[in-house]
Parts: structure tokens; C-alpha cells; sequence
């Protein structure tokens, strides 16, 4: 089994390259956000409670997060592989998915960190926002969850690099490019 996390900034690329990772290497994707997205537009009782965040650009809860990708390993217990995307995004999530995934014993085999200038991803947030219609990419929600980000979700890098599995990948060029860093980091690790 080859586990993958695309970790980085909201904006940095990661759903756009996701698709990429998942064609070439048929690994099985875990969104956290898509799995949210689909279960507020369900009206789902955790949906209803996941909304109350997402709107406001803050994290939903561990546990809710935790419990959502434990069912979703449980339900795909025979693919080459997952790229998760999204998750985990506090030191909380990465301690409880290293514990899911040891008890499977299929560990995170490297962890891709996007690096993108601030100003950059700004620009893309906003302008996803005209485009796509998410109710969380509007300039003010934006900044909060470039906040959450600093505060909760970059150490979870440091958590990765303290194990030796972080591998930084420049996120600024052509989606193409960026996609040929990704493969040949995938590549060096499989
Ligand atoms: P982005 O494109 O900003 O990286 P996502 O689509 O991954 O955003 O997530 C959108 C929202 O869903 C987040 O702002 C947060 O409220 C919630 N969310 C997604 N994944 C997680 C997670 N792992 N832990 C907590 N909240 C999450």
C-alpha cells in the first residue's frame, strides 16, 4: 500500500493536484473538505453541525473529522493506497490517522507539502470564490481560514518533518510542472 498526504495552505493546489496524483497512481482520495461539502449539501445531522464552522472559515472538530476518514478506511479495505487531502490538519488528526493506520499496518509512506506565497494564495482564493460559488471564499472568511491555517495547521508539518516524511514541492509555475515535482517525489517513495 502506498499513503500519501498532499499537505499546504488552503489555495495551494491541493484538490487540482489530487485529481493528477489519483490518475497516475490509482490511489484512492480522502478529502476531508469534499466529504464535508457533500454531507452540509445532504443536510446530514453532522452536515448541520460541520456547517456552523466551515461557514465561518474555522475547523470543524477532530472528532468529527477523525470519525468521517476512520469510516471511510474501513470502507475501502482492499486499494493500492490513499492520498489524503485536506486532513490531517492539526497535530491531533495526524496523531489519530498515524494510530488508524498503524493498526492497519499501513503507515504514511511521504507527506508532499505545497509552498505558495501568501499574496498568491490570496489571489487564488478570491478568484475561486467568483468562480465556484463556495460560500466559505469570500475575502473576510478567507483570512480566517488563512488564520486557522498558521495557528492549527502548520505545526503539523513540523509533526511530519520531526518523522522525516515532509518533502516540500515549490507551488507556484504551471499545474503541469508542479505535477512533474509531485510524480517525481511519488516516484523516489514508492
Ligand atoms: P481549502 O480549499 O480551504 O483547503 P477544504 O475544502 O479542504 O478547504 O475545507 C473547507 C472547510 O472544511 C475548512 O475551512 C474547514 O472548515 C473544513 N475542513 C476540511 N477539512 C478539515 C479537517 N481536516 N479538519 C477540520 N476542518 C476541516
Amino acid at each position: 500500500m502506498f499513503n500519501l498526504v498532499l499537505f499546504g495552505p488552503p489555495g495551494s493546489g491541493k484538490g487540482t493536484q489530487s485529481a493528477n496524483i489519483i490518475e497516475k497512481y490509482q490511489l484512492v482520495q480522502l478529502s476531508t473538505g469534499d466529504i464535508l461539502r457533500s454531507e452540509v449539501k445532504n443536510e446530514t445531522p453532522l452536515g448541520l453541525e460541520a456547517k456552523k464552522f466551515m461557514d465561518q472559515g474555522m475547523l470543524v472538530p477532530d472528532e468529527v473529522v477523525i470519525g468521517m476518514i476512520s469510516s471511510k478506511l474501513d470502507e475501502n479495505p482492499d486499494v493500492k493506497g490513499f492520498i489524503f487531502d485536506g486532513f490531517p490538519r492539526t497535530v491531533a488528526q495526524a496523531e489519530a490517522l498515524d494510530n488508524l493506520l498503524e493498526f492497519k499496518k499501513n503507515p504514511i509512506n511521504v507527506v508532499i507539502s505545497l509552498l505558495v506565497a501568501e499574496e498568491e494564495l490570496k489571489k487564488r482564493l478570491v478568484h475561486r470564490g467568483e468562480v465556484s460559488g463556495r460560500s466559505d471564499d469570500n475575502e473576510e472568511i478567507i483570512m480566517n481560514r488563512i488564520k486557522e491555517y498558521h495557528a492549527k495547521t502548520s505545526p503539523v508539518a513540523d509533526y511530519y518533518q520531526s518523522k522525516n516524511k515532509l518533502v516540500e514541492v515549490h507551488g507556484e509555475g504551471t499545474v503541469d510542472e508542479i505535477f512533474a515535482a509531485i510524480a517525481t517525489t511519488i516516484d523516489s517513495n514508492l
